[in-house]
């Protein structure tokens, strides 16, 4: 959708609303320009000394009384259909947007820094509100105001008319200049925002580390390099909109004393009546409000444009063709207990030179118990990203029985696999309601939730919790230890679990015993779903079917964990040395 066909496609969704909003508007500013022309009628009776003319005086005023009342609850009317198309609009787009942002692959948001995202999704779509809302509002009101006012004037004097429009021309071209300017200044101002806003998203993600190394002072020097920056570019917008933008106003103030003098020069050559300069006078005083308006209105304007510009960068991004397939009902049936198999699998990064995978093959059939072992850096997270296809993996690598994961959707496949990794993230809620997460739109019942926590050895440490699994865990789960954290996003996956659950170290902030009681238990229950574990340490693979020793991205030994002790050099040493790591934590 470009910019074009976004702006009409929301005036269409709100059309009612905004053809209701033109008739108020239109029938306000018919009311403005016509009081003044029965306050001319009137002043022009004042002098009539006939009952008649008394008579109609009287009638001008109430005719003026209930214009003036009418036009306020018509002006209420107005504000209400011109404004609410704005809201509505907000509305819609923060659900598009969030709808897009979920169906978006992870590789877009590594690349978009959320800092950025929650300024557009504050500062730009505000601009975008008020676009649809304030904007058009004013932008009507001007639009009548500027063509009615000026008519009404034409018919009291066309030659006044003229001059005194001289002075408004002028201010036009002026406007005109400052209108460009800002145009600029704008789409600068909106990126230094995002800028500083995902800036400090950055800084606030890692404040326990600006406070322990004392980096505070470094990191006020960048944020104050970005804050003026901002500041630099807002005053030059403020500059702008303080002595260019009001210049039709000061053109109004130049031509009200040009009305006053022409005007009372025609006065007094009995060219004009008093009730008409009077009125005319009125119609430049009504000029007033508009020509100000007009200011405004392009501030609403180009904030607007810029905001649709950074709100479509989001929508318009493209979500990869496999991903926007679903499968059938019967085909996902068809991927229940599947097999998993990896076929030669290599994988490098984009911004890296070497392979960090090399040539890896195995296969996951239902049931089977699978360990990846490897040292720090040797590749097992990326292993795990390209099995649940977080990552970008090539083509014909990895398949579900027959089907490649490139050629399925990612939310297809995470119905078959679901990944725990080793990093939890914990919602601000209940211990419970971290837990139903879990289960997606499915019903659970509270002793399947007691179930997951007793499984993930987590029932013991809940119950001597105050609230018991109604405690609230904290932003991120602060309240809980990293091992607390750990059990609680194990106990979630096996809510609802998935065919093949992987565990992405997840048991590293938990002692050797707690380990080995999750991992009976885990098997115990999930006799026939798949489970890879993923660890360093060979106690929490001792148990698997199978374990896949990684080395620099490459498979070096597989086996049982008898069979390695017995083949495998390297697993035989890391197996020794943490035994008596184990019974020195032991001791
Ligand atoms: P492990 O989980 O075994 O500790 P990783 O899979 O995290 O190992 O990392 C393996 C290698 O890949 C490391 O050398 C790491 O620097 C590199 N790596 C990890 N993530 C990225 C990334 N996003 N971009 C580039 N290189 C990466």
């Amino acid at each position: 959708m470009n910019k074009r066909q976004f702006i009409s496609h929301f005036f269409r969704l709100n059309l009612s609303s905004y053809l209701l909003a033109l008739v108020f508007i239109f029938t306000v500013n018919w009311l403005q320009v016509e009081i003044p022309h029965f306050i001319q009628k009137a002043i022009d009776l004042i002098d009539d000394p006939t009952s008649a003319g008394h008579e109609q005086l009287k009638f001008y005023v109430w005719v003026v009384v209930i214009m003036a009342v009418s036009m306020i609850g018509i002006r209420i009317l107005s504000r209400v259909y011109a404004l609410n198309p704005g809201r509505i609009t907000e509305a819609a787009l923060k659900g598009d947007l969030l709808h897009k942002l979920n169906r978006l692959p992870n590789s877009y948001h590594e690349k978009f820094a959320s800092g950025k995202l929650i300024s557009i999704i504050n500062n730009d779509l505000n601009g975008v509100r008020l676009f649809f809302g304030a904007g058009f509002l004013q932008l009507s009101n001007v639009v009548f105001a500027l063509s009615l006012t000026p008519l009404w004037m034409w018919r009291i004097s066309p030659e006044l008319t003229l001059y005194s429009v001289i002075p408004i021309v002028f201010g036009f071209v002026v406007f005109r200049m400052g209108f460009k300017r800002m145009k600029k200044l704008h789409v600068e101002h909106q990126r230094r925002l995002q800028d500083l806003s995902a800036q400090l998203m950055n800084f606030l993600s890692g404040i326990d580390l600006i406070k322990s190394q004392k980096m505070s002072p470094w990191v006020s020097a960048e944020v104050e390099k970005m804050n003026q920056l901002l500041l630099r570019c807002r005053m030059k917008i403020t500059r702008i909109q303080t002595f260019v933008m009001p210049v039709l106003d000061y053109a109004n103030n130049l031509m009200k004393v040009l009305v006053l003098g022409l005007g009372g020069y025609m006065l007094l050559n009995q060219n004009l009546t008093l009730g008409e300069i009077t009125a005319f006078l009125s119609y430049s005083v009504l000029l007033a409000l508009p020509l100000m308006q007009l200011g405004r209105v392009a501030t609403i304007y180009q904030r607007g444009m810029v905001g649709i510009d950074s709100v479509q960068t989001i929508l318009n991004a493209e979500i990869p063709e496999q991903d926007l397939q679903q499968h059938a009902d019967a085909d996902r049936q068809k991927l229940r207990r599947a097999t998993l198999s990896v076929r030669n699998l290599s994988y490098q990064y984009p911004n890296d030179s070497r392979p960090v995978l090399k040539d890896i093959s195995f296969d996951i059939p239902p049931g089977k118990k699978i360990g990846v072992l490897g040292s720090i850096g040797s590749g097992k997270t990326t292993l795990v990203n390209c099995l649940n296809h977080h990552l970008d993996v090539p083509a014909g690598s990895i398949f579900l029985n027959e089907t490649d994961i490139t050629e399925m959707s990612r939310s297809d496949l995470r119905r078959y696999v679901k990944t725990v990794t080793q990093d939890p993230y914990l919602f601000s809620a209940t211990v419970e309601e971290n837990i139903r997460f879990g289960s997606g739109d499915g019903e659970v019942s509270k002793s399947q939730v007691e179930e997951v926590l007793a499984l993930s050895q987590l029932a013991g440490d809940v119950s001597r919790f105050e609230k018991g699994d109604q405690t609230l865990v904290g932003e991120k789960g602060i309240m809980l230890s990293g091992g607390q954290k750990q059990r609680l996003s194990i106990a979630r996956a096996l809510l609802m679990p998935a065919d093949l659950i992987i565990m992405d170290n997840v048991l590293s902030a938990v002692d050797y015993e707690t380990e080995r009681k999750i991992l009976q238990g885990l098997f115990a229950r999930l006799d026939t779903q798949s489970v890879l574990v993923v660890s360093h340490r060979v106690s929490a693979l001792e148990y698997m079917d199978e374990i896949l020793v990684l080395k620099d991205g490459q498979v070096i030994a597989s086996g049982s964990h008898d069979e390695l002790l017995k083949t495998s050099a390297y697993y035989r040493e890391t197996w020794q040395l943490q035994q008596y790591e184990e019974e020195a934590a032991a001791c």
